[in-house]
């Protein structure tokens, strides 16, 4: 197709007092990747999300995005050139409906302010139907928040960053909590929206069947450095990964 990457990152690091936790990491994602960011508990993954999402600032290197550099950007500025993640829990309206709170989020990227919703009843409904549809909520679309699984408070979140209309998704363990029949079935609706919408994915996952049965490819941190990057069959069969994952896993 001879386009350009969506997201590049070159060389960039972040320590915290002496941890370094993400140490001179370079990878790009080409537009339809579903790249799987894969370590054990402390090698950075989550570092590595905030600093793409600008909730963390860089200590060096550089994140550019469709070629334009972004890191040192405030995350409204990154989530508003299309960088979304998932939202966590208490970004979750308790208090509205499944529907009224894909609505905020749809007001939202459009400019409105979300606390308009209350009044707003009918506004985007067919443009939240549609995205509680593609992540199997539609039947919730009335019930409260409060009131949903933990399974399904998952696919909310899901919900509330497609309703912000990314290019780059980021799923910081979207499945975490879940049994692996869910992670499964949770990651081939994920799959299935990509397509669907067009979109790229950059996701952390335990789970090793989801990963490998998911991602188109992988990145493996160890200690906040890049092991290994490339397609699932490249990186299964490095023998750096194999020792980390202790021979067994992979
Ligand atoms: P992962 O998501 O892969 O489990 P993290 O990115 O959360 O890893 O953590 C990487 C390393 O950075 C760990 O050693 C962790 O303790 C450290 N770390 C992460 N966030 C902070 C923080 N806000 N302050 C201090 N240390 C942190
Ligand atoms: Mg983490």
């Amino acid at each position: 197709m001879g386009e350009g990457p969506l997201l590049e990152v070159r060389d960039v690091s972040k320590t915290f007092g002496g941890v370094h936790a993400v140490a001179g990491v370079s990878f790009a994602l080409r537009p339809g990747d579903v790249q799987a960011v894969i370590g054990p508990n402390g090698a950075g993954k989550s570092t590595l999300f905030n600093l793409l999402t600008g909730q963390l600032a860089c200590d060096g290197g550089r994140i550019l995005f469709r070629g334009e550099r972004i890191d040192g950007a405030p995350p409204h500025q990154i989530w508003r050139k299309g960088i979304s993640r998932t939202f966590q829990v208490p970004a979750v309206f308790q208090s509205l409906t499944v529907r009224e709170n894909v609505q905020a989020a749809l007001l939202s990227r459009r400019g409105m302010s979300g606390r308009l919703v209350a009044k707003t009843a009918g506004l985007f409904e067919a443009d939240a139907a549609a995205v509680l549809a593609q992540v199997g909520l539609l039947g919730y679309a009335d019930d409260g928040c409060g009131t949903l699984s933990l399974g399904d408070m998952k696919r909310m979140e899901l919900a509330l960053a497609l309703a912000s209309e990314p290019a780059l998704l980021l799923l910081d363990e979207p499945t975490a909590g879940m049994s692996s029949e869910e992670r499964a079935e949770l990651m081939e609706t994920v799959v299935r929206i990509v397509r669907e919408r067009n979109l790229t994915v950059l996701f952390t996952e335990h789970d090793m069947d989801v990963v490998f049965g998911t991602a188109t490819r992988i990145l493996v941190l160890h200690h906040g450095r890049a092991l290994a990057e490339g397609t699932p069959a490249e990186v299964r069969g490095n023998p750096e990964v194999q020792q980390v994952y202790l021979g067994g896993a992979l």
